[in-house]
């Protein structure tokens, strides 16, 4: 029996399987389906990692070391995706390619992932121009002009984020009405560097072998294609939590989730379930940066070894 299953390979998994194995658990298994590393080796460029600042350097480059230092002290990778994780009184089976492996405790650490608009030239210039965290990218377009899509809450929050960085923002929406908060909605309206694009949405993004430089909007009222000259899109439409792995035969889920499917954890990232923990994106009120899934996989680490210790 495993002492400790991570689910997830990403910043959070890989933290919480270095505090687990290093601080004394014998038997602990991260099961990642792909190269360890997650969401943030898709990033071309990082720099609000604290202590790295260095010119040029991705996202690759940062988790590289990661994994090595977490097998020197005894964690062990398994690639292969996870189906499904269910009680076993006292402990949990984690259903793995076809096999079931017991743990004593499991840290989940899946992520999740921000909708895409489906435009053209989305896919082509994401990472390159298109970008959906304005925390990560807002500051590359300091005194410039970018877009934003959207009409949530996280599109009208992040829009005012930028407006402190950027010279001018456009929110790109595609109805005249906001699902965001009535507060928010008069807080974007009032700020003077924002400029409102409604019954709006993006034909193409268009750009060169650098990345975007601009977006050509059409309008649902009649009204002739503008095009943007800008280089900086942040894409917010929405976000899925990535939890099929908590989900039960008869379509609960294992531990309790918000309405948005994001895990309901305390400030030591334990679920209501004991044994089990959540760390990093796909838990609630993520601030969903790399140093801060760290610092949950860290918790979630501790507690696992906590929680073992306890039960022998
Ligand atoms: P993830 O990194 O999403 O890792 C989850 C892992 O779980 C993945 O590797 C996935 O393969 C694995 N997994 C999922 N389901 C299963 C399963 N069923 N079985 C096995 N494995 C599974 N943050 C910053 O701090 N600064 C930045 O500049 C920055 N830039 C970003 C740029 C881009 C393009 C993107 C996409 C993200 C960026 N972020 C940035 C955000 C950052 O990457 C995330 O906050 C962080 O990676 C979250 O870590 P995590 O461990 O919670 O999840
Ligand atoms: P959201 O509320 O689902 O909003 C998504 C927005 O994107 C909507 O305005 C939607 O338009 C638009 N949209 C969706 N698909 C699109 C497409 N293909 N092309 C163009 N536009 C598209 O998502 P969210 O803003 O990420 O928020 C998620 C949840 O978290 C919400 O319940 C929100 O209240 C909550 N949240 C709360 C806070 C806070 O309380 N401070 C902060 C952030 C998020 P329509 O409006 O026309 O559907």
């Amino acid at each position: 029996m495993l002492d400790c299953a991570i689910i997830g390979g990403g910043p959070a998994g890989l933290t919480a399987g270095l505090y687990a194995t290093r601080g004394g658990l014998k038997n602990v298994t991260m099961f990642e389906m792909g190269m360890p590393g997650g969401q943030i080796t898709q990033s071309s460029e990082i720099e609000n990692y604290p202590g790295v600042f260095r010119e040029g350097m991705t996202g690759l480059d940062l988790m590289e070391p990661w994994p090595e230092q977490c097998k020197h002290f005894g964690l062990k990778h398994d690639m292969k995706e996870v189906s499904k994780i269910r009680k076993n009184g006292d402990t949990f089976i984690i259903e793995v390619g076809g096999e079931e492996v017991e743990a004593k405790t499991v840290i989940v650490c899946t992520g999740s992932k921000p909708r895409r608009a489906n435009f053209n030239g989305e896919e082509e210039f994401f990472g390159r121009g298109v970008g959906t965290c304005a925390t990560c990218d807002g500051f590359f377009y300091k005194n410039k002009e970018v877009s934003v899509l959207g009409g949530g809450d996280t599109a009208l929050e992040e829009a005012l984020y930028l407006a402190n960085i950027c010279s001018k923002v456009y929110v790109i929406h595609r109805r005249e009405e906001f699902r965001a908060a009535p507060p928010t909605v008069e807080r974007v309206m009032a700020n003077e560097k924002i400029e409102l694009v409604l019954n709006a949405g993006i034909d193409e993004a268009f750009g060169d072998a650098m990345g975007l430089q601009g977006v050509k909007v059409g309008f649902t009222d009649g009204r002739e294609q503008l095009t943007l000259d800008t280089s900086g899109l942040f894409v917010f439409v929405g976000n899925d939590v990535t939890n099929k792995v908590l989900k039960q035969d008869d379509d609960s889920f294992i531990c309790a989730v918000n309405d948005y499917g994001e895990v309901i954890v305390d400030l030591n990232m334990k679920t209501d379930v004991p044994g089990l923990y959540a760390a990093g994106d796909m838990r609630i009120n993520s601030a969903k940066q790399v140093v801060c899934a760290a610092s949950d996989g860290a918790i979630a680490g501790m507690q696992a070894l906590h929680h073992v210790l306890e039960q022998s």
